[in-house]
């Protein structure tokens, strides 16, 4: 071992069989991946063609984050083109056209297909081809799908940044390349880590702004910091990069283990490993201590929705005293989440993919204290008294490397802490009408109409 990489459990989860079930499933689409990357891609603009549910759901998902002007919008596909009546590729090329004229400022343009775009096979690789010969150089346009046949939510992201791969300019230089969208600030402290470990240069997909797209090649070695990220690892392979495979940088321990697996690549040595992390990683365990009190000996059960149920699990039971009941995943990617998986004591069911109802089944005869699922089941299993985290908050909350591993914990315990209180108000009873808000607001977000 290197670097304080963290002692496995003498039997880890890596060998546990996994449950397979495929039924009804409750899941979110890829569409929601656009509400934090329009936020990470600064000149980028996400088209979606869709119908009027997929714009609604961006609009009233997205609304609550929209600061600036917005960056997404929707061609909507009227009932006529669903029936095949109206020439689709024409009205999108017209809709595009109007757009770039109209906002000089966009440099990336993503078309993002939805279920309806699927269902009437409109052929969006084509016209994303077609568009980016009208609009070259000034704007690249791609595509990719954040329909919600049978994908879960974190899909749109994979899905995007695999669109970006096969453009990305060729090199033959030994680059780090860190793959996964995190909020800039999280992004600056993870670059500052690995300056201060002297790893240079470092590149990250995807970038900020089109000018510092990151080139890919044989010499390319690759990170990821999100677990979903896996038809963008099989893409980026085909390039000739080769993945580092490391813990999720969830925690102090999986912070460190995923640095440790870099330096370990770089040849960094330990003196200078520890001096790059010891001051990080002690305040990361201080803080952490004090927020997992409330976490300490609790139950927690993993719906599968967001794919970062493996890491999550991970933490919570190494770092913050809790035990897993069950850990859904929607994919068990083993090249991905080995790692992580290695580090968790046996002990967990662990499942891949959903029968809803038989994993509700096993949820309320299991009676967690804490039950992660998506919001379609948190409603319904907090009126049976169980209190609940929604999974999609995991994804829109800076929660990776040493400064936000306390948040992290925190987005657990809050649930627990309020269940109590709920419990406490009702004599003993926890459950009932929560009255959660959902967060909807006014309508954001740019419209065309296809
Ligand atoms: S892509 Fe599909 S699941 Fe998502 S909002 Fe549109 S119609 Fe609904």
């Amino acid at each position: 071992m290197t670097h304080h990489t963290p002692t496995p459990p003498v039997r880890g989860c890596g060998n546990t069989p996994i449950l397979k079930q495929r039924g009804q499933r409750e899941v979110f689409c890829g569409l929601t991946g656009i509400i934090w990357l329009h936020r990470k891609m600064q000149d980028a603009f996400f088209l979606v063609v869709g119908s009027r549910t997929c714009a609604h759901l961006l609009q009233s998902a997205a609304g609550v984050m929209i600061f600036a002007e917005p960056r997404f919008g929707t061609a909507i596909l009227e009932e006529t083109d669903l029936a095949g009546m109206a020439d689709a590729q024409d009205e999108l090329d017209d809709v595009v056209a109007r757009l770039l004229a109209r906002r000089p400022d966009i440099r990336q343009l993503f078309l993002v297909g939805s279920c309806p775009s699927e269902v009437i096979k409109l052929d969006l690789s084509r016209a994303a081809e077609r568009m980016t010969q009208a609009h070259a150089p000034h704007v690249r346009v791609l595509n990719y799908s954040g329909s919600g046949i049978e994908t879960t939510f974190t899909e749109g992201e994979d899905a995007c940044l695999a669109s970006m791969v096969p453009v990305l300019p060729e090199t033959d230089a030994r680059e780090l390349l860190v793959v996964g969208a995190l909020p800039d600030v999280v992004e600056d402290q993870m670059l500052g880590l690995l300056a201060a470990m002297g790893v240079t240069p470092v590149r990250v997909l995807p970038a900020r702004r089109s000018e510092d797209i990151p080139s890919v090649g044989p010499n390319t070695v690759f990170a990821l910091t999100q677990p979903f990220l896996g038809e963008t690892t099989q893409v980026l392979e085909r390039r000739g990069a080769r993945h580092i495979p490391a813990p999720f940088p969830f925690g102090e321990e999986g912070t460190t283990a995923w640095l440790a697996a870099i330096a370990a690549e770089f040849g960094v040595d330990a003196e200078t490993f520890a001096r790059a992390t010891d001051a990080p990683r002690a305040r990361a365990r201080k803080a952490i201590a004090t927020v997992a009190e409330g976490l300490r000996g609790k139950t927690i059960f993993f719906f599968p929705d967001s794919q970062l149920e493996i890491p999550l699990a991970r933490f919570l039971t190494r770092e913050c005293g809790m035990e897993a009941l069950e850990v859904g995943a929607p994919y068990i990617h083993k090249q991905i989440v080995g790692p992580d998986l290695d580090l968790m004591a046996e002990g967990p069911v662990l499942s891949e993919g959903q029968d809803v109802d038989l994993q509700l089944d096993r949820a309320r005869a299991s009676r967690p204290d804490l039950t992660v699922c998506g919001l379609g089941l948190a409603n319904p299993l907090e009126a049976e008294g169980l209190a609940t985290k929604w999974a999609i908050e995991l994804v829109f909350t800076p929660v990776h490397f040493y400064e936000q591993a306390a948040d992290l914990a925190g987005l657990f315990s809050r649930p627990l802490r309020r269940h109590g209180i709920l419990k406490d108000l009702n004599g003993g009873v926890a459950g009932g009408a929560m009255g959660r808000a959902t967060g909807r607001m006014a309508p954001a977000g740019e419209e065309g109409s296809a």
